[in-house]
């Protein structure tokens, strides 16, 4: 049972082949036997999720069977839960109980899903590989040395290795997406806007987006039907209808047209990955799509604006852990400045700290115009080409990175890691919906396949993914050790 997507699951609770219950309890075995090895929860939930599972076997009892009613989830430790620790990956929220529930907390609770508990992550998100965690590493369940990619890594890693049926994530420049291509799942990062930001701890605002890692599209798009909505207390979440995101899911494919960018083709990417992202896109003729290379002249610019461009809004997120109201606090402190200071010293880890201070300069007066306003206009140019794209082709498919799952330690350059969003970045700075799915092997490892669409085409890009995975069987490949039921 526990290989099964979250579809097949609500097929099998309604059938009655088993109950909420006696699922949690199977994914709570497994977290007790693998989690010491994969490090992929924070906080395991366990009396609460059989709580909510029970609740979940008597609501079906009743006659009710929305599609998540009782399918264990994780929710990304960036989520702010109600009366559960919520870190953010970092000391400074290490001991931070939510007093409320994010949106998409809440609506994941109303739509029945029982909540296993909190998932690993790059410190506030900021990462590639899940070596910035507080909580230390997580393990990809494919090769433990190896990173399973970040900062959404837990929630890959509990999806990839069947340590909960389905897990949100959130997607700043690529954690969503990278990290699912890493673990060999589904990612689905949706347009800027699409999902309630309320109670997700904000890392760059302008760029943060909520989504779903899971086995399938199909599963992508049950999950997208409830996360997405207009919420009245993030102004920055949209006034648009939420469409059945599995309705369109089976629609033909004839006459797709695919956008391949050259620059994603390039330097860099390694020969495994480009073999096995080209042949993907075989199938894709096959099922009558053409393919078109495209231009996208400023995607090379896009990290370098990305890194000025989020810094300086995490700056000035992370302004309010200052010891005061909650979170952590040094000890001792002998006057207020010194409180500040050793609090955020002491609480933040490198990488933040690095951030924190290249925002802050970014932002400065003297450099405002030279780093700031130059990165928005770039972040301009950036959309415009995805414009001009879109207006030749329907998706741009490409690889969701160069490379497969790195060794845990071995990048240790920030730029080295901060490049490993070449391919991701640019969706983010022009608030696109992109999707990462498994696409092939390449030594031994997942490559994940990226798949990009125009504004609010949610429902196209979860279309076109759940067409590979109706001709081809990569999403159901398990990494061996941790793929067998216990
Ligand atoms: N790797 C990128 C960063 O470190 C993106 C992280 C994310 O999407 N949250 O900022």
């Amino acid at each position: 049972m526990i290989e099964k997507t979250v579809a097949e699951i609500a097929v099998a609770l309604n059938a009655g082949d088993i109950s909420s219950v006696e699922l949690t309890q199977t994914y709570l075995d497994r977290i007790t036997q693998f989690n010491g090895e994969l490090n992929a929860y924070i906080t395991v939930c366990a009396d609460s999720a059989l709580r909510q599972a029970k609740t979940a076997d008597e609501k079906r009892a009743k006659g009710s069977n929305s599609p998540l009613l009782g399918v264990p989830l994780a929710h990304k430790d960036i989520f702010c839960t109600n009366g559960v620790t919520t870190t953010c990956g970092s000391r400074m929220l290490h001991n931070f109980v939510a007093p409320y529930d994010a949106t998409v907390v809440e609506k994941f609770n109303d739509a029945g899903a029982v909540m296993l508990g909190k998932t690993n992550m790059d410190e506030f998100a900021m990462g590639s590989s899940n070596e910035t965690s507080f909580f230390g590493p997580v393990k990809n369940p494919w090769d433990t040395k190896r990173v399973p990619g970040g900062s959404s890594g837990g929630s890959a890693v509990a999806v990839a290795a069947d340590l909960c049926a389905m897990a949100t994530g959130t997607d700043t420049g690529g954690s969503i997406r990278q990290p699912a291509a890493f673990c060999g799942i589904t990612g689905f990062k949706p347009s800027y806007g699409r999902v309630s930001r309320w109670g997700m701890i904000a890392f760059a605002s302008s760029l943060d987006q909520a989504g779903p890692l899971c086995k399938t599209a199909e599963d992508a798009a049950l999950m997208t039907n409830v996360m997405a909505g207009l919420d009245k207390k993030d102004s920055t979440s949209i006034d648009k209808p939420v469409e059945d995101y599995t309705a369109s899911l089976s629609n033909s494919l004839n006459g797709l047209k695919i956008g391949v960018p050259k620059q994603h083709f390039a330097e860099g990417l390694t020969a495994g990955v480009e073999q096995t992202i080209r042949e993907a896109l075989k199938e894709y003729e096959n099922l009558g799509a053409t393919i078109t290379e495209i231009d996208l002249p400023n995607n090379h610019l896009s990290v370098s604006a990305y890194y000025v461009i989020a810094p300086a809004e995490a700056s000035a997120n992370l302004s309010r852990y200052d010891g005061v109201r909650y979170g952590y606090r040094c000890e001792d402190p002998a006057d207020l400045e010194d409180m500040y200071k050793r609090t955020r010293s002491e609480g933040f880890g490198e990488e933040v700290k690095r951030r924190i201070m290249v925002g802050t300069y970014a932002l400065s007066a003297g450099f405002y115009d030279a780093y700031y306003r130059k990165a928005q206009k770039i972040r301009r140019l950036i959309k415009n080409d995805f414009i001009d794209a879109f207006d030749e082709v329907d998706v741009i498919i490409g690889p969701t990175s160069p490379h497969t799952a790195f060794e845990i330690g071995t990048k240790t350059d920030p730029v080295t890691m901060y490049l490993e969003d070449i391919y991701t970045i640019a969706v983010n700075l022009a608030g696109l919906p992109g999707i990462s799915i498994p696409a092939g092997m390449a030594d031994g490892l997942p490559v994940g396949m990226h798949i990009v669409g125009s504004d609010f085409a949610e429902a196209k890009v979860l279309n076109v993914a759940h067409q590979f995975q109706q001709q081809t069987d990569w999403h159901q490949h398990k990494p061996t050790a941790f793929g067998k039921e216990n």
